[in-house]
């Protein structure tokens, strides 16, 4: 395994070969129409027989040059951003924002690494910002090619880049009031606006679960499912070199985990030669996904026991629909009475919404509960979902017991805040915490149980009951991702590529992988090239 240390392919030109095609078959006859052109452009007239006979030999039997490289989500979370290059040809995987401080993550952004037209295709994984948030700065450097991504993820990333656009565009309004305050220049504009995010999805194609398509000549695509979030799909791409040599890359997108609601497990793509390996959660071991709708029915039947209310800060997607599935299922069951369940974000209400009109990436679970029987999975009487700010407020009013699912997810914005403003000081309240809380956010300090927090200006006591419920991480686990792995077809198996982690989490990681057999792991540098011919 060679390593470079540079990719000098960043700052080159285009290559005159870097032409935009469509979907083909990779047939004897499209290899013709497409040669290496630095092989085949001299010309020898007097050597007919050379350029008839030889340079097919050539074309054919050329071993072909396979590079990986990674210009984001390497050693971080972020930002995802990966690269193959295939005979000086490059195919971008995943184009996502980096989050973290405003300077830091607004630098990066800005960073791109890669000229846009040297992109011959793009490939989504999923619909999370960290994984399509830059489309929109990519179309709008130039980028004109396909964006290859799962009708599901082509949805939810349409709404997360105009929602993005929008943030841009109000944090803009806001600075620019702030420096005209304090009397300064002010010079920040947006990454990309509302047009960006439609030109972006305008390029996404939508490709469906285990349907190939061939996005050139000498490569196909397949997606699997990722059991991560809907739409989610691990890219399994087959290379096949001159000499009929095929190698297999499959980049596992953010592996899933088995037996959460709604969508399917992690599907067990054909063998590969290498794997693209996300470590999100590479040292630690979550709670049974079981344990999740036991929990949810024990705090909410406490809940009515004492009139109180419920308020679970959620993230728009997955999480939210994941919450309204079981509410939906445990009082179908008769588990827990109806009682009123308010889904209160504007953004979880129109993800849900993509959520019913993408069945085909449902479980069996979710079939046999609902849709056998004609029903919704996500719409039943006790449930609500409020849109107008005028409704958010009204729920101030209402006595519980009640139950309020809100954005944003740490608590750090959003209507879940003037729920919390108004209801955390009410011992009756209960704050059920089901995803990951940074530090230095109001969810933390109130998941840390603080006897005071400070919400919209106001120091306020916390009287309110907190609880957890781990269950619902949409990660695999280290345990969960060797089994995933063991029970592929690794026969074939070269390298582990260890992406989209933080260097503890990778560190453990690599060594539970070679304690369970698998000791070929390179947890990959921020734009080192490795080669994978
Ligand atoms: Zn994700």
């Amino acid at each position: 395994m060679g390593v470079g240390q540079t990719p000098a392919f960043v700052s080159s030109k285009p290559k005159a070969c870097a032409r935009r095609r469509p979907i083909m078959n990779w047939s004897k006859e499209n290899a013709q129409t497409c040669p290496r052109p630095r092989i085949v452009s001299f010309r020898l007239d007097s050597f007919f027989l050379l350029e008839v006979h030889i340079i097919p030999l050539l074309v054919y039997h050329t071993p072909m040059a396979i590079k990986f490289y990674s210009l984001g989500a390497a050693e971080e979370v972020t930002g995802s951003k990966h690269l193959l290059e295939i005979d000086g040809k490059s195919y971008l995987i995943d184009c996502g924002s980096f989050q973290g401080s405003r300077a830091e993550s607004d630098r990066k952004n800005r960073d791109f690494g890669i000229e846009a037209d040297r992109i011959e295709a793009a490939i989504l994984t999923h619909g999370h910002l960290d994984h399509c948030g830059l489309f929109p700065l990519l179309t709008k450097k130039g980028y004109k090619g396909n964006i290859y991504a799962t009708p599901a993820s082509r949805d939810l990333a349409s709404l997360i880049m105009m929602d993005s656009a929008n943030i841009q565009a109000r944090d803009a309004e806001y600075l620019r009031a702030q420096a005209e305050k304090k009397g300064e220049k002010f010079t920040w504009t947006p990454l990309y606006e509302e047009k960006d995010a439609i030109q972006a999805t305008s390029q996404m194609l939508g490709v469906s679960y285990n349907r190939p398509v061939f996005i050139d000549s000498n490569l196909k695509l397949e997606f699997f499912d990722a059991g991560h979030i809907l739409g989610s799909a691990m890219a399994y791409l087959t290379v096949k070199g001159g000499d009929g040599k095929e190698v297999n890359i499959l980049a596992s997108g953010d592996l899933g985990r088995p037996g959460k609601p709604i969508i399917r497990d992690p599907a067990k793509p054909p063998a590969p030669d290498y794997i693209v390996l996300e470590s999100t959660y590479g040292d630690r071991l979550h709670e049974n996904t079981d344990d999740a709708m036991n929990k949810l029915a024990e705090i909410t039947k406490r809940i009515v026991s004492t009139k109180g209310k419920l308020l679970i800060p959620s993230f728009a997607i997955e999480r939210t629909q994941e919450l309204v599935y079981y509410f939906h299922l445990l009082t179908d069951e008769g588990i827990i009475p109806e009682i009123p369940i308010f889904v209160d974000s504007p953004m979880a209400t129109n993800a849900t919404t993509i959520f019913q009109v993408h069945p085909e990436c449902y479980g069996e679970e979710i079939k046999e509960a609902f849709i056998k029987h004609h029903k919704n999975p996500f719409g039943f009487n006790s449930l609500q979902f409020t849109s107008s700010v005028l409704e958010s407020k009204a729920l101030n009013d209402r006595s519980g017991p009640l139950i309020i699912i809100s954005a944003d997810g740490m608590c750090e914005a959003g209507r879940i805040q003037h729920h919390l403003a108004h209801n955390i000081e009410n011992p009756n309240t209960t704050v059920l915490i089901v995803g990951f809380m940074a530090e230095n956010t109001l969810g933390r300090r109130i998941l840390e149980k603080a006897d005071e927090v400070r919400i919209h200006g106001m120091l306020l006591k916390r009287r309110a009951a907190v609880q957890k419920i781990n269950a619902f991480s949409a990660h695999a686990d280290y345990g969960e991702a060797i089994k995933w792995l063991k029970s592929l077809d690794t026969s074939r198996l070269k390298k582990i590529f260890m992406v989209h982690g933080e260097p503890k989490s990778q560190a453990v990681f690599k060594k539970h992988l070679e304690d369970a057999g698998f000791p070929n792991v390179d947890i990959v540098k921020y734009g080192q090239v490795y080669d994978l011919s």
